[in-house]
């Protein structure tokens, strides 16, 4: 297929990370500038989160998603950025080739340099291996959010959300201000994934019982849901035996994990991190694919949507500036996990790069009145307290410009209990 159009500067998702990217492309001066989105409006996932809670940073205001996403789409808009809403990428090329389809029919673009933003999905029933019958009533939280929020149907009316994520806890909540009972939220770790103002806010509010070192061991019914087995787990994660508990239930909301998008990254020849899931990006978000970027939830699973507004904005940037020079570093200082840290970005650092870099990662596990310590060969180069880092919480360590530009080795982040 020939190539029809060539820009500058293509962005794949018009979510709140490449809104973030476009704008900060076409702030830098990117006329030839292309937004792709596979939905029939932008604005991401935000679109079906309806609760506040966006925004606390960035805008210092408590904002809902959809308003959170105007901000940028009014501001896309006033900036005159294309956004072709209806078309879905099949693949993007190591050459920045790009192939998608839309009512029109299929279209092969060129770029000079591509952000990839297209977001995360969640993992289904199918990844949990939970036996049982296959009934109706078993949604992913989001799903469910979807049809409550934006198509005004109720899933169900008894219901068990099974894992404690963001999305489970949103959706407790929203059920229950729908109507219906919702009997339990059951966590296998020992710990909640979500955020903790969100138990509160979610749970604790409205008398749901949280059960922490639980899981669902069996499900029950033919054509509906009629219930879940509950049991409690031990150290290995393996159910106790004696330990179950039945609920009466006709739906159960999967929030197990989110999985970032990454279909495109790998067909284009980036290489993507077990860790997180998401490509391997330097310090300026370039994967390792020369001229291809990535940001927000396909590239790390964020918790803050203020945190992908700031990461993405960063790419966009970058790719503005990929685009006109088609300069990038020609070495890396490895940036590697250490004790009690699991998959920091970015995964590298340009040598010789004199730009601050916001280092952001997953806490292993639940550590009080610890720090995180950067080192940079057996040297301490940042320290940062924090009462509590916990898995549910992204953490982020900044390293001003003048650490980055004298680094002489490869970088370790660390969690260190006292
Ligand atoms: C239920 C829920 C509750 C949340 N609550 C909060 C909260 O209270 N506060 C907060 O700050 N954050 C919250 N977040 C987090 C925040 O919403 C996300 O971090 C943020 O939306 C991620 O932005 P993104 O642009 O990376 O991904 P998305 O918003 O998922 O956008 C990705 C876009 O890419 C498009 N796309 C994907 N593949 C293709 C393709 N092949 N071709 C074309 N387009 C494509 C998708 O259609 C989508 O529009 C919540 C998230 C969820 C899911």
């Amino acid at each position: 297929m020939d190539v029809t159009r060539t820009v500058d500067v293509l962005v794949i998702g018009a979510g709140p990370a490449g809104l973030a990217a476009a704008i900060a492309a076409r702030e830098d001066g990117i006329g030839s500038l292309l937004v792709l989105e596979r939905e029939n409006a932008p604005g991401g996932i935000l679109r079906q989160c309806i609760h506040n809670g966006f925004g606390l940073h960035r805008f210092k205001e408590e904002l809902t998603g959809p308003e959170y996403a105007q901000r940028d789409i009014d501001r896309a808009v006033e900036l005159g950025i294309e956004i072709r809403c209806g078309v879905t990428v099949l693949s993007v090329g190591a050459d920045r080739t790009v192939t998608c389809v839309s009512p029109e029919g299929f279209q092969r673009l060129c770029a000079k340099a591509i952000v990839l933003a297209m977001g995360c999905r969640e993992r289904p029933r199918g990844a949990l291996g939970t036996p049982g019958t296959r009934p109706a009533g078993i949604y992913s939280a989001g799903t469910a959010q979807k049809f409550v929020n934006l198509m005004g149907l109720m899933p169900g009316r008894r219901c068990v959300i099974l894992g404690s994520g963001d999305i489970g806890l949103i959706m407790a909540r929203r059920m229950t201000l729908q109507g219906a009972k919702v009997l339990a939220c059951v966590e296998l770790m020992p710990y909640s994934s979500g955020l903790n103002r969100n138990i509160v806010q979610c749970l604790q509010d409205y008398n749901i019982p949280l059960y922490l070192s639980h899981t669902v061991t069996d499900i029950h019914g033919r054509e509906r849901l009629t219930g879940v087995t509950v049991a409690k787990v031990d150290e290995n994660r393996r159910p106790i035996p004696g330990t179950e508990i039945e609920f009466d239930c006709d739906t159960l909301l999967l929030s197990v994990g989110l999985i970032p998008e990454n279909e495109l990254t790998r067909g284009a020849g980036a290489e993507i991190s077990p860790a997180t899931s998401g490509a391997v990006v330097s310090d300026s978000l370039e994967t390792t694919v020369p001229g291809i970027f990535a940001c927000g939830n396909v590239l790390h699973v964020h918790d803050l949507v203020d945190h992908v507004s700031n990461e993405s904005a960063r790419a966009g940037h970058a790719a503005a500036a990929y685009a006109r020079s088609g300069e990038r570093a020609a070495e890396y200082w490895p940036v590697l996990d250490g004790d009690g840290v699991r998959g920091t970005v970015p995964q590298r650092i340009g040598k010789g790069g004199g730009s601050e870099v916001s280092l952001m990662f997953r806490p292993a596990g639940v550590f009080r009145k610890a720090a995180c310590v950067v080192r940079c060969g057996g040297r301490e180069i940042a320290r940062q307290r924090a009462p509590i880092f916990t898995p549910g919480e992204m953490a982020v360590v900044r390293l001003p410009k003048e650490t980055v530009a004298a680094l002489d080795g490869p970088v370790t982040v660390e969690i260190e209990r006292s």
